[in-house]
C-alpha cells in the first residue's frame, strides 16, 4: 500500500536502516518492558520494536496509516493501536500493575513543545522518551546555564527531566527531507525533583517572565513581582539576565515571589 506524505500531519518519514538501527539500538529494549510509541506513521520504528517482544501502544492521528498499520501488524498480538491525538490522549490510562511506559517517537516537529508538555503531566508513570525533534530545540532543551540557548524550555524541561543529546539525524534520512537538522534526544523523568517548587504555576510565570525579554537584567524583568532588595536577600545578583540563572536560582525565586504575593 502507498501512502502519499500528508504535510498537515508533519509526516516525515524515517528511511534511512542505518538511522533506524542506532536508534533501536540506542534505547536497549528489554522484552517485558511497555512501549508507547507515537505518530509511528508506517511503522518505521514500529516494526523493529514489536519485533522484540515488548507490549507496545502506538499513537496515530492519521486515519488511513492506522487503516494500513492495522492490516500490517495484524499478525502481533503485543500491539494496541490507538487512533487518536496525542495531544489529548490519556497515556496514563495505559498503564497496567505496577510499571512505567517507555515512550518513544519521530514527532511532528509542530507539536513537538505541546506534546512533551503534555506528556510531563503523566511523568509519574514513565521510565522515559525518545524523541526525534529539531536539533536546534533538542540544543535548546538541553542548554545548560550561560548559554544562549538556555531559556524557558531548558529549565521546564530540565525540572521534570535529566535530558541527553543522543546522536544527529540529517535531512535526508526522512522522506520527504525536512529543511532542518534533527536529533535524538533522551527525557528521563527525575524519581525526585531536583530542586523544592511550592507552586508549579508561580514557577512557570516567573520563568516565562524573567525570559520575556532575555536581554533585560532581573531587576528590570522581574520588577512587578519582586523588588531588587528581595532578590539580593535570595544571594542572587539582580544585575545578573534570566540565561545565567540556575534551575535552583529560579525555584528560590519563585517560591520567595509566591510567599510575598
Ligand atoms: N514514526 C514514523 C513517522 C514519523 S512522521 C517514522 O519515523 O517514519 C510523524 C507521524 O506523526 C505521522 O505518522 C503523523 O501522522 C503522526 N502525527 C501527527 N500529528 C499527530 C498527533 N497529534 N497525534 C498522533 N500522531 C500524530
Amino acid at each position: 500500500m502507498m501512502h502519499t506524505p500528508r504535510k498537515r500531519f508533519g509526516q516525515n518519514f524515517l528511511h534511512d536502516q542505518a538511522i533506524i538501527y542506532n536508534i533501536i539500538s540506542s534505547i536497549q529494549v528489554k522484552p517485558d518492558e511497555h512501549w508507547v510509541e507515537i505518530g509511528p506513521g508506517q511503522g518505521a520504528l514500529t516494526e523493529p520494536l514489536l519485533k522484540q517482544g515488548l507490549q507496545l501502544d502506538i499513537v496515530e492521528l492519521d486515519r488511513d496509516l492506522v487503516m494500513l498499520l492495522k492490516e500490517k501488524y495484524k499478525d502481533f498480538n503485543n500491539l494496541n493501536i490507538h487512533s487518536a491525538d496525542a495531544l489529548t490522549f490519556d497515556f496514563s490510562a495505559l498503564i497496567k500493575v505496577d510499571e512505567k511506559l517507555r515512550i518513544i517517537g519521530n514527532l511532528p516537529y509542530n507539536i513537538s513543545t505541546p506534546l512533551m508538555f503534555h506528556l510531563l503531566k503523566s511523568s509519574y508513570c514513565i521510565k522515559d522518551m525518545h524523541f526525534m525533534l529539531q536539533k536546534e530545540v533538542v540544543n535548546r532543551i538541553c542548554a545548560a546555564p550561560g548559554s544562549k540557548k538556555y531559556g524557558r524550555l531548558s529549565v521546564m524541561m530540565q525540572y521534570y527531566c535529566s535530558t541527553e543529546l543522543l546522536f544527529d539525524v540529517p535531512p535526508e534520512s526522512f522522506d520527504p527531507a525536512p529543511k532542518v537538522m534533527s536529533a535524538i534526544v533522551r527525557l528521563a523523568p527525575h524519581q525526585k525533583p531536583p530542586v523544592e517548587i511550592n507552586d508549579m504555576v508561580k514557577f512557570n510565570e516567573v520563568v516565562t517572565q524573567a525570559f520575556s525579554q532575555r536581554r533585560k537584567t532581573l531587576r528590570n524583568s522581574l520588577k512587578k513581582l519582586i523588588d531588587e532588595d528581595a532578590i539580593v536577600a535570595l544571594n542572587i545578583d539582580p544585575s545578573l539576565r534570566a540565561e545565567a540563572l540556575s534551575l535552583n536560582e529560579f525555584a528560590k525565586l519563585s517560591n520567595q515571589i509566591q510567599e510575598i504575593s
